[in-house]
């Protein structure tokens, strides 16, 4: 069948009843897809953390590097990971689809599949959105409610001088996975997982949020330098990089021997989607304690705000380190 045949009302109408047949109950719902406005409510005591992402297919994605339900799927991890990144847990979604006249029912339906697949496993309903032809690429504008209590949300602001630099998971293997995509070569599953595939790390966001033992945090989105430098200037501070510190997969550290101009890729590449915070010195024995389904490893100090950011390498050698994360409005 194609698009045209079922409707707007007909698309809406078959996600509403997948909806209804897959969504995690507690999400607070009220009222969801197909009224005026979605009625939702908050855990007494918790505030309400919105964020939202727009995807642009030939931007953000090609649908000739992935199967549209993983594609769905993604879409979801990026935008939940925003939320993650404050400490909280993400509650409702709201999905915003601008379609090509030409595109299969049945890719749309596996998006849908995998969006929907996706918002269970992070126990988030989607709970409104709109639709509309587009003359040109596929657009996905997703937009993500979360909640946390209101003394436990964890801004990018409050990095102080003497606080240490974390980083969860593995740097630059998203970025890699990209480059080999564009130049058609092979990808391991591994490296393909990592950029098809990104996990909002909510647990551990969580756990970090509840313990209060981030003085700022922000999720990997356009590389380490770039969105260490964000936390930087929120909270007017500098701050020094080991660079031998950097946690690389198995898979990055291969590539990385035999062309080093990768390690580019781990400071600025995009895409990781890992939590990067700062824990105040007295608080990091807590680190120990804490119960996360990702592993941690400290990768820096922060320092004064003149020092700017600096990357030191194997032999201590310090070099200013400049942000070249990704930015749409440059080339
Ligand atoms: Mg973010």
């Amino acid at each position: 069948m194609k698009l045209a045949e079922l409707g707007e009302f007909g698309f809406i109408e078959r996600i509403r009843a997948a909806v209804a047949a897959t969504a995690a109950s507690g999400a607070g719902v009220r009222l969801g897809i197909g009224d005026d406005c979605a009625v939702t409510e908050l855990p007494p005591g918790q505030v309400l953390l919105t964020s939202t992402d727009l995807l642009i297919e030939e931007i953000h994605f090609r649908s000739a590097w992935s199967d549209w339900r993983t594609l769905g799927g993604k879409c979801v991890a990026v935008n939940v990971s925003d939320v993650a990144a404050m400490g909280g847990t993400p509650r409702h979604l709201y999905l915003g689809l601008g379609i090509p006249a030409d595109m299969a029912l049945a890719d749309l339906d596996a998006f849908m599949d995998g969006f929907l697949q996706a918002a269970a496993d992070y126990g988030a309903v989607l709970v409104g959105g709109d639709t509309c032809r587009s003359p040109g690429p596929l657009m996905v504008s997703v937009t993500v409610e979360g909640a946390a209590p209101a003394d436990q949300v964890v801004a990018r602001g409050g990095a102080r001088p003497g606080d240490a630099v974390y980083v969860s998971g593995t740097l630059g293997d998203s970025a890699l996975a990209l480059r080999r995509l564009q130049s058609g070569r092979p990808l391991a599953d591994d490296l393909a997982r990592r950029h098809h595939r990104p996990q909002a790390r909510v647990a551990l966001g969580r756990a970090l949020a509840e313990a209060q033992l981030p003085s700022a945090m922000i999720d990997v989105s356009d590389g380490v330098l770039a969105d260490l430098g964000h936390i930087l200037d929120a909270s007017a501070v500098g701050a020094r990089l080991e660079q031998p510190q950097l946690p690389l997969s198995p898979a990055f550290r291969q590539a990385l021997a035999e062309e080093p101009a990768l390690l580019e890729l781990a400071l600025c590449g995009g895409e990781d989607y890992e939590l990067l915070f700062t824990v105040p010195a007295e608080k990091e024995p807590l680190l120990a304690a804490l119960v996360a389904d990702v592993a941690i490893t400290r990768i820096g100090t922060v320092i004064a705000a003149e020092q700017g950011l600096l990357l030191a390498d194997e032999t201590g050698r310090l070099r200013p380190a400049r942000a070249k994360g990704y930015n749409h409005f440059r080339g």
